[in-house]
């Protein structure tokens, strides 16, 4: 039989046929889902579908066969049948008007592609008015329909393997006008009672608007990405553009500090200096901003010291916060775990800005930074740390939103507190990244408290002995010491420490309470051993407290420190004056404190009181390598005039001799003839910039195997694919343009292993 022929006769005994009313029932309302959802209910249709078909061949063959398809045997002309029929006809009708009007294309071929038959829907798609329209233009799916005929092959394999396909994706050809589209196809095999493949039958769906849709975003997508990279490379030229002239400013200013100014000249480049400060911050908060929407945005993994990056942030905040009259405390857990590898700048970075915040918002009172760790036994350090102030608070209703980039509490256009809303945003991201949180509690016109988490990783490298604050275990034998401090926080603090370090705390609010208290002992005949005394108090300052212990209780022996603020300097008179043996320099950096109370409490005994250099006394805790007979060698390879003059001035008076060239290739051969202590390295140059200037010394030295120079590269670029390209091609620093004095110096005593340079004079 052919195959067309035995399409008819199954369309002629399916009328006969009373029981595929049931199935014909379900396969209807399978194509009516199909006008609600095609794509969902396609493989659902079309197994009512194919069961329908079925059915009909397995059960009615036998029969048919025994009847002559051109004549068929007729039922007896009953009432009863004739209402089955009238029935079996409706049946029918319903099932070919909900398969002929279907959304989807429904289609039976041929194995060899030939097309069999289709609903409306295929044969419009195939861009025919009717089915017979569409068969005696004798499409072949096989040779005519696929645009690529190996996407014909691919289906005939996947559906022999399968014995179906779902959601096949191809481009074909409208049959009748050649326009391409794309259709996705799910089929299935049709086999005979022996097994043989018979039809593939399935639907088709035109999905040439969705693909073209999918297109245009993909476009648009990539658009967006290269928008945004060039959004980021502008902004990191920008910085750099920015960043160049700044140096000269910035540069220029801070040597005018060093020179002889009156009072308004002090004040008008102190100005100078801060506004500068705070451009460059705005600048890196955009270039920061600008990495994280890139994707850019990578964390470092090298190893530091937690309690370094905190003391440093104190010290960096505190100018700013005696300006105000506030109380920075910096609180550190004893016997916290410090010694970290991760991103260290980046921990400082969250912190100046949490500090500076709660310093800026903060108008009266106290600012504390108060640091705990744990280290866990995976070996991951974890830090949480609070900032905690008693500043203006924030609203309730605006605490979520501070989190966002751009936004401030104060929205109104007059805010006394400038800042461009990114600060916290960018902490944010930097705190997620080391898999911790930020948190905020606030009660407004009260204070705030931000409380960081951050998961490091315990240097295991560095020794127990640095990596724990085991201050208990090294104690000083310190007994009775007087605390007096007019702050709480301070007291605790200080309490804490003595108490690690092996004393027992006597704390006093005020001189007068202090006095109470000494008096008392005296009674009791109890002696202290140290008294640590604050200078800021009301009523009675430290000095005046000094001067009234020593009036007062002249048979005494335990010797006095003060803690003051820089502002309060005191010539050694008036500290020997008031009795007082030390002096030290708020925020207290606990190293500091430790070793100047073992100092005076070993010198007590014998000495006559002695002032230190306050200055000196609060940053330096080791001793400074002797200095060298030979002065250092600096080599500095800089082609902007301005840069290099800058880069003169601050040397000057340095006790180092400084070589200036302006591209990299004399750089190349100043080290090649005469070589150098240290070369500091401008990237960009013309003829030969510093990165192929590195390259080559490195080279060189490799060759000759003379010694290496330190080489330390100096750039306004401060992206940290040009941080890592320095390190790649083997400078052993990086210092990010404007160049501080204290930066350079620090490179030449790390470098040369000189000592500080000498306070180079401005002239
Ligand atoms: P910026 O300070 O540059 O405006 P931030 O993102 O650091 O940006 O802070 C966003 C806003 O959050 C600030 O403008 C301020 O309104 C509020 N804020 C942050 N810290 C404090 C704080 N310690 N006290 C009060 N308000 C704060």
């Amino acid at each position: 039989m052919g195959i067309e022929a035995e399409a008819a006769w199954m369309r002629r005994i399916a009328r006969l046929w009373p029981s595929v009313q049931q199935t014909a029932g379900l396969a209807a309302a399978a194509m009516g889902a199909a006008f609600v959802e095609p794509a969902a209910i396609r493989a659902a249709f079309i197994v009512l579908f194919l069961i329908f078909f079925v059915r009909a061949w397995v059960s009615v063959r036998p029969q048919a066969m025994q009847t002559p398809v051109s004549t068929p045997a007729m039922p007896e002309t009953t009432h009863e049948t004739a209402a089955q029929e009238a029935e079996v006809f409706d049946a029918d009708q319903q099932f070919r008007d909900l398969f002929q009007h279907a959304a989807i294309g429904i289609y039976r071929s041929s194995v060899d592609g030939e097309p069999i038959f289709a609903n409306q829907a295929f044969v419009h798609m195939m861009g025919y008015a009717s089915e017979a329209a569409w068969l005696e233009a004798s499409a072949n799916i096989e040779t005519e329909w696929y645009v690529d005929p190996a996407r014909r092959d691919t289906f005939v394999k996947d559906i022999a393997d399968q014995g179906e396909v779902t959601n096949f994706v191809s481009q074909v050809r409208r049959h009748a006008t050649g326009e391409i589209i794309w259709v996705s196809e799910t089929a299935r095999i049709i086999r005979d009672d022996c097994g043989d493949i018979k039809f593939y039958e399935g639907t088709i769906e035109d999905i040439t608007d969705r693909i073209e849709a999918e297109d245009q975003l993909k476009i648009a997508k990539e658009e967006a990405e290269r928008a945004n990279r060039m959004k980021s490379e502008f902004l990191a030229n920008m910085s750099h553009e920015i960043r160049t002239p700044m140096n000269g400013v910035m540069g220029m200013a801070e040597l005018l500090t060093c020179t002889e100014l009156n009072d308004q000249q002090t004040e008008y480049v102190e100005t100078l200096m801060m506004s500068g400060e705070a451009l460059l911050s705005v600048i890196n908060d955009i270039l920061d901003i600008s990495k994280i929407d890139a994707g850019k945005f990578e964390l470092a993994c090298e190893a530091f010291n937690i309690g370094d990056i905190m003391e440093e942030v104190a010290r960096l905040m505190a100018p700013r916060a005696r300006a105000k009259d506030l109380e920075l405390i910096l609180r550190i857990a004893p016997n916290a775990s410090l010694a970290a590898v991760g991103d260290g700048p980046r921990l400082r970075q969250i912190m100046l800005n949490l500090v500076g915040n709660a310093v800026k918002f903060t108008d009266a009172g106290t600012v504390i930074m108060d640091i705990e760790t744990e280290c866990r036994d995976d070996g991951v350090l974890h830090l949480s740390a609070r900032v905690i102030d008693t500043g203006i608070g924030i609203p309730e209703e605006s605490q979520s939103r501070i989190f966002e980039k751009f936004e401030q509490a104060d929205t109104s256009s007059t805010r006394s507190y400038g800042g461009t809303g990114l600060g916290l945003a960018i902490c944010q991201e930097l705190i997620t990244m080391m898999d911790g949180d930020i948190s905020l509690q606030s009660v407004y016109e009260e204070g705030s408290t931000f409380a960081i988490t951050a998961s490091l990783k315990a240097d295991l490298r560095a020794d127990a002995a640095t990596r724990t604050r085991d201050l208990a275990a090294e104690s000083l034998e310190l007994g009775r010491v007087l605390v007096v401090d007019d702050i709480g926080a301070n007291r605790r603090l200080l309490k804490e420490h003595i108490e690690a370090w092996g004393g027992f705390a006597v704390s006093a609010e005020s001189g007068h309470e202090a006095l109470s208290a000494l008096k008392i002992a005296k009674k009791k005949e109890q002696s202290f051993s140290l008294a640590l005394i604050d200078y800021h108090m009301p009523a009675m300052d430290g000095l005046e407290l000094a001067a009234a212990i020593k009036k007062d209780f002249p048979e005494h022996e335990f010797p006095v420190l003060m803690l003051t603020s820089i502002d309060d300097r005191f010539s050694d008179a008036v500290l020997e004056e008031a009795g007082i043996d030390k002096c030290l320099i708020k925020p207290i950096r606990e190293a500091v404190l430790r070793a100047s109370i073992a100092d005076i409490m070993s010198t007590a005994k014998d000495s006559a009181p002695v002032a230190e250099d306050m200055a000196v006394e609060a940053t330096s805790v080791e001793p400074l390598p002797a200095p060298k007979a030979r002065r250092p060698q600096i080599l500095a390879a800089e082609d902007n005039l301005v840069n290099q003059m800058v880069l003169k001035k601050m040397l000057t008076g340095a006790g180092v001799d400084l070589h200036i060239v302006d591209d990299g290739q004399k750089a190349l051969e100043f080290v090649r003839d005469k070589g150098a202590d240290l070369v500091l390295m401008d990237i960009s140059m013309p003829r030969m910039d510093g990165i192929a200037a590195t390259h080559a010394i490195r080279c060189y030295e490799r060759e000759t195997g003379c010694a290496r120079s330190p080489i330390v590269g100096l750039s306004a670029h401060v992206m940290e694919e040009h941080v890592r390209k320095c390190r790649d091609v083997g400078m052993d620093d990086f210092i990010a343009k404007p160049v501080k004095r204290a930066a350079i110096f620090d490179a030449i005593e790390r470098w040369t292993q000189a000592s500080q340079p000498a306070a180079a004079s401005a002239g």
